[in-house]
């Protein structure tokens, strides 16, 4: 166990007037979540916006929705290599969840496998002539057809944008619903447009690890008026907070006022009740709607995003330089900060993609092995990612025996990241950066030994 300055590998501070402002935002009540989703709607220039008490509850609630919508299918098609609360939520609204494997230049999806899968998908619905079910469509009825896909969830992992547009082009059949998870990347742009409005529907996480944070909290997004109508008949019957739960809240949000910063973060990491950084896959979360608390806590957000994404953008800028150079260049994949289309590798492209956190494959055992074991004596904050891909959790397992998907069970070994959040020193910069260059340094001079 280590004492003393240690780095949480992702971060949104909250300050002690956040949690006055939370505290305020109690007594307005209605005003106060009233106060959030009109300037969340203007912010992100979106008709409907929902808020709940996390990511998952956002996306279960969305699945909810769209399964009233469209009851004759259940199936749900995510990237093999996400956060576990994407399953979780899935199975939660009692939906099967389908998995493709993703691209390990991009950590988007695999476009090959994906539109095999979706024109497997889509050749289940012949059971009526296609002529009939073009018509119904139009109308907007509901065709009967055997395609059970309902929804497919691109991810922005660590604020690497998927190709949105690219999946829609790919989509034909109108009624599968492109759900964009946007859990961490909210405030975040690429190439103009802002992550969370490019699907039929989006959703931002508040939680602790995120771009911004209420502790917890959930936010949907969507233009989409037929949509939103379920959506809000679904949350509708969503209980509200409760005293105690509340209380609970403020106290966390203090303790992450106080325990979050690297200062003392040693004690809550060292604490294993408190879970830190652990991802579990558990379909029995809350789903509350937001509570005045946490979005009186948000006061201010759209300065809070801003300030905090331009740190992190300075962060990752210097870890992309820092790449470039030989050796480390070798042993860590510029690759994932690739836009596939334009091959543009992150450090020559003319702008970063907003990062949440700085992915780097490395591919070697021992080096990998050597560079985590150190960073946690160091309280560096370079972790490892998710812990297995979404086919190998063991409540799931069994629904994919006949099915492998090997570039996210390898990335759930190689990928690491490194800390991008605003708590992120400078002499912290330093001693990542000798500690990627040294280690890479000797791995190299290892290697190019002569045998
Ligand atoms: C955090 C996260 C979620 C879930 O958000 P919670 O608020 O933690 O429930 C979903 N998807 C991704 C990619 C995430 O990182």
């Amino acid at each position: 166990m280590r004492i003393g300055r240690t780095l949480p590998p992702a971060a949104a501070p909250i300050y002690i007037r956040d949690i006055v402002s939370g505290l305020k935002g109690l007594f307005r009540g209605h005003r106060e979540l009233n106060r959030f989703e009109v300037e969340l709607k203007a912010y992100f220039d979106v008709k409907h916006c929902f808020l709940v008490s996390s990511g998952k509850a956002a996306l279960t609630l969305i699945l909810q929705a769209l399964k009233d919508l469209y009851p004759n299918r259940d199936e749900v098609l995510i990237p093999a290599f996400t956060c576990y609360s994407v399953p979780s939520a899935i199975v939660r609204a009692g939906l099967k969840v389908k998995l493709c494997d993703i691209d390990p230049d991009t950590l988007d999806f695999d476009y090959t496998q994906l539109s095999k899968i979706l024109s497997q998908a889509l050749s289940r619905r012949d059971a009526r002539p296609q002529s009939s079910v073009k018509q119904q469509a139009a109308r907007n009825q509901q065709p009967v057809t055997s395609n059970r896909l309902l929804a497919i969830i691109p991810a922005h992992l660590f604020g690497l944008p998927a190709d949105i547009q690219r999946l829609r082009e790919m989509v034909e059949d109108p009624q599968v619903v492109i759900i964009e998870d946007a859990a961490q990347t909210m405030g975040a742009e690429w190439k103009g447009k802002k992550l969370g409005t490019l699907g039929d529907i989006g959703f931002f996480s508040l939680g602790r690890g995120k771009a911004l944070s209420a502790v917890e909290g959930g936010i949907i997004l969507t233009d989409h008026g037929g949509i939103s109508d379920r959506i809000r008949h679904q949350i509708d019957e969503v209980q509200e907070y409760k005293i105690l739960e509340i209380i609970t809240l403020i106290i966390k949000g203090l303790a992450l006022t106080v325990f979050q910063h690297p200062t003392l973060f040693c004690l809550p990491k060292s604490l294993p009740f408190l879970k830190i950084g652990d991802t579990i896959y558990d379909p029995h979360f809350k789903i509350r709607k937001m509570s005045a608390f946490q979005a009186g806590l948000t006061n201010g957000w759209q300065q809070k995003v801003e300030k905090f994404k331009k740190i992190r953008r300075k962060n990752a800028k210097h870890w992309a330089s820092l790449l470039e150079e030989k050796p480390i260049r070798d042993y860590f994949f510029e690759k994932a900060t690739v836009q596939k289309t334009h091959r543009t590798p992150i450090t020559q492209a003319t702008r970063l993609p907003d990062l949440l956190r700085f992915p780097v494959t490395i591919d070697d055992d021992g080096l990998r092995t050597r560079v985590l074991r150190k960073s946690d004596q160091m309280g560096l904050g370079v972790i490892f990612t998710y812990p297995d891909s979404i086919n190998r959790i063991p409540e799931l397992k069994q629904n994919y025996a006949e099915q492998d998907f090997p570039v996210a069970k390898e990335l759930a070994v190689s990928l690491i990241t490194l800390p991008a959040h605003p708590f992120v020193s400078e002499k912290d910069k330093a001693q990542i950066s000798a500690l990627v260059s040294e280690m890479a340094n000797q791995e190299s001079s290892v290697k190019q030994e002569p045998k």
